[in-house]
């Protein structure tokens, strides 16, 4: 939609971290929308609650596209490709820290667009942008708010005493009697944090004016968000006047609520003191965190699992999408399996209605009213039920593109029948009773050849059989056996 289109669009309304309200959301210039997103740390695949961020302000954006049309906003999500965890996990496995990364960074993207995430304007990855970090610290040295230390610089919150710890409503006191914070010699003050620090031979490293080094983890962000949403933009000649009243500020800055303190602090500090600013960002915004059926996801109660896991057990992206799509962001969210389940029952009914309408439609005014009303993602799959129920196929298919469920074609899982196989589960597993007993396996290998040729992944365990419908999977062929 451009300004010269009459069509009302709704207000939209965010829930900004930064005033804890929920505000109308006023671009600085709604001809360029701009929003930054942390993105993932790139040494292995992404797990299940790293792409709740990605939905979520997928969705956002998708909305903003909506609202100001999709040349007017631009978001940038960065790619970090220096860090620790990368420098262990190339040491662990022998492999090279380019060879890592570059595989990482191709997992997610093709995870999560099968959940169905748009790609972001601009994924900065931390290594091409070593100059302009280095350029940040230098001038956060000159004005006084970074001092160099033993091969180290520190930002000191000393500087900025009156900013920092306000998104995160604490003070630099509070934080130090809190926090477990690094005590090192060098640091002036305990929360100071590095935003450069010395690489030995074996590590990743840049010359730097400091030495042979590598950047801290918070400055990337900074000096990305600034070179592509204000530098950028502003040579390109694409920054309104109004625009160009709020030098290096930016509208929405998001991610994960974990990250809010230290790292959205710190970007904050950095930000607003390299370019003598009270604001870095407008509207800050923090999805909760994602659990797993009530518990806390951890390697350790062995309920970790990874986007790639769930899909290669067969479920689909538009599936965990839904699942996501039906918590509000700010609250905690539970992965179950009957949620997926449910949510593909769900879904292949809507697709097969949906599937009745064009695409392209545009959504109902009052849809998007929902969605604008600080992202009510379960709100409008409410309606999506309503549409469903009332057989208001065009309403449902557009409000179901709105949310990113469904682009021009309806999935290809969804054309897979949806069969009841518990009973030839329970045959199978019998004859393997059976067998066990008898030591004679031949019927056990003819049911499976058979539910193989149908097209089934055959799982067998200690505890029972599971059949699983693939892409080629025909019903029919099930009386024969
Ligand atoms: P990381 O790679 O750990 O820096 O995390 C990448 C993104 O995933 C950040 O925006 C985190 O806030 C987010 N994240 C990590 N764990 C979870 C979780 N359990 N639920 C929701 N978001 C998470
Ligand atoms: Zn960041």
């Amino acid at each position: 939609m451009t300004t010269t289109d009459t069509v009302t669009q709704p207000v939209i309304k965010l829930h900004n971290t930064k005033t804890r309200k929920k505000e109308v959301f006023t671009p600085i210039d709604p001809e360029n929308v701009r929003m930054y997103v942390c993105g993932p740390t790139v040494y292995d695949r992404a797990h299940l609650g790293n792409a709740r961020p990605v939905v979520v302000f997928d969705v956002l954006y998708r909305l903003l596209r909506h609202v100001y049309g999709a040349d007017h906003v631009t978001y940038a999500r960065n790619f970090t490709d220096v860090d620790d965890k990368i420098n262990a996990r190339a040491a662990e496995s022998g492999r090279a820290i380019g060879e890592i990364t570059a595989e990482t960074t191709q997992w997610f993207l093709d995870d999560m667009g099968a959940l169905g995430a748009l790609e972001p304007n601009h994924m900065p990855r931390a290594t091409e942008y070593i100059p302009q970090m280095v350029a940040m610290i230098e001038d956060l040295i000159t004005k006084g708010h970074a001092y160099a230390a033993e091969g180290h610089v520190l930002f000191a919150v000393d500087s900025w005493r009156e900013g920092y710890g306000k998104l995160s409503g604490r003070s630099v006191d509070d934080m130090i009697a809190g926090a477990r914070v690094e005590v090192a010699p060098y640091k002036k003050n305990p929360m100071d944090f590095v935003l450069w620090k010395p690489s030995s031979d074996d590590l990743p490293g840049w010359d730097s004016p400091w030495g042979r080094g590598r950047p801290g983890w918070h400055i990337e962000c900074s000096a990305m968000a600034d070179d592509l949403l204000w530098k950028r933009p502003l040579e390109e000649g694409k920054l309104s006047e109004n625009a160009l009243k709020f030098p290096h500020v930016i509208d929405i800055h998001g991610g994960g609520n974990d990250l809010m303190f230290p790292h959205h602090e710190n970007e904050i500090a950095q930000s607003c003191c390299a370019h003598g600013n009270e604001v870095f960002a407008h509207y800050w915004l923090h999805n909760e965190m994602l659990q797993v059926e009530g518990k806390k996801m951890s390697k350790s109660l062995g309920n970790f699992f990874t986007v790639h896991d769930l899909l290669d057990q067969g479920i689909p992206g538009e599936v965990i999408r839904f699942v996501f799509l039906s918590t509000h962001y700010r609250k905690p969210m539970d992965w179950t399996e009957k949620k997926a389940k449910e949510a593909e029952k769900t879904l292949r009914k809507w697709y097969a209605q949906a599937a009745e309408a064009l695409s392209g439609r545009q959504p109902e005014l009052h849809v998007v009213e929902l969605l604008a009303d600080d992202i009510n993602t379960h709100g409008v799959l409410a309606e999506c039920h309503q549409y469903s129920q009332a057989g208001d196929v065009a309403a449902l298919r557009s409000s179901m593109e709105l949310l990113g469920l469904l682009g021009d074609d309806v999935p290809d899982w969804v054309k897979t029948p949806d069969v009841d196989l518990s009973a030839h589960e329970t045959r199978l597993f019998e004859a393997r009773q059976t067998a066990m007993e008898s030591k004679d396996f031949s019927e056990v290998d003819r049911l499976k050849t058979a539910y193989m040729d149908a097209g089934l992944e055959v799982r067998m365990s200690k505890t029972g059989v599971e059949l699983v419908p693939g892409p080629g999977f025909d019903p029919a062929k099930l009386d024969e056996i």
